[in-house]
């Protein structure tokens, strides 16, 4: 069947890996080797096709060479994850957005029409700790529509929130492109 590559982007402990872990053995993990970089494989069927996701877990060692790029152009589809209650992680996924689309060489202009060239997931994850949150919805909302419309979901890999429906959605985009 066939084959969508999908990478999971992010800063360290927003929840990637249980985010991954979740969706392939559907349960929770409190304590997951930060620096574990992975691939994981995940059957399913979408609109009645049968395919096999095909997910690179990062861990930020790439941040400093040029192995981000490597994953960017290696893979078809893109999640990328902070946590409601991490600012910085919030900062950081314009980040990730740019980098993806400069590598798929979309045109600086394109930018606001940047959902139609890219398959970007956005997630906000941990959202069963609300009384936690530091970063509002519409500040994530926001940024979505600024390049066009990425998807959004708020997730949570604790209580099992989204998270078949991030990934369902990014090989779903995938699979329009
Ligand atoms: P990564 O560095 O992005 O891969 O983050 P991890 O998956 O290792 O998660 C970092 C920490 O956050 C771990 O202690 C997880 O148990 C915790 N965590 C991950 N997802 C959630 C979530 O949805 N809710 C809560 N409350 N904790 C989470
Ligand atoms: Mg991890």
């Amino acid at each position: 069947s066939e084959e969508i590559k999908l990478v999971v982007f992010g800063s360290g402990g927003v929840g990637k890996s249980a985010l991954i872990v979740q969706l392939i053995q559907g349960v929770f993990v409190e304590c997951y080797d930060p620096t574990l970089e992975d691939s994981y494989r995940k059957e399913l069927t979408i609109d009645g096709r049968e395919v096999v996701l095909d997910i690179l877990d990062t861990a930020g060692q790439e941040e400093f060479h040029t192995l981000r790029d490597q994953y960017i152009r290696h893979a078809e589809g893109y999640v990328i994850v902070y946590s409601i209650n991490n600012r910085n992680s919030f900062d950081e996924v314009e980040t990730f957005i740019k980098q993806i689309l400069t590598t798929r060489e979309v045109e600086e202009e394109q930018f606001p029409n940047a959902a139609s060239e890219a398959a970007i997931v956005i997630v906000a994850n941990k959202c069963d700790l609300e009384n936690e949150r530091l970063v509002p919805v519409d500040e994530a909302k926001k940024l979505a529509a600024k390049y066009g419309g990425f998807t959004f979901f708020e997730s949570s890999a604790k209580s099992k929130s989204n998270v078949q429906e991030t990934f369902v959605a990014a090989a779903k985009e995938v699979v329009a492109k």
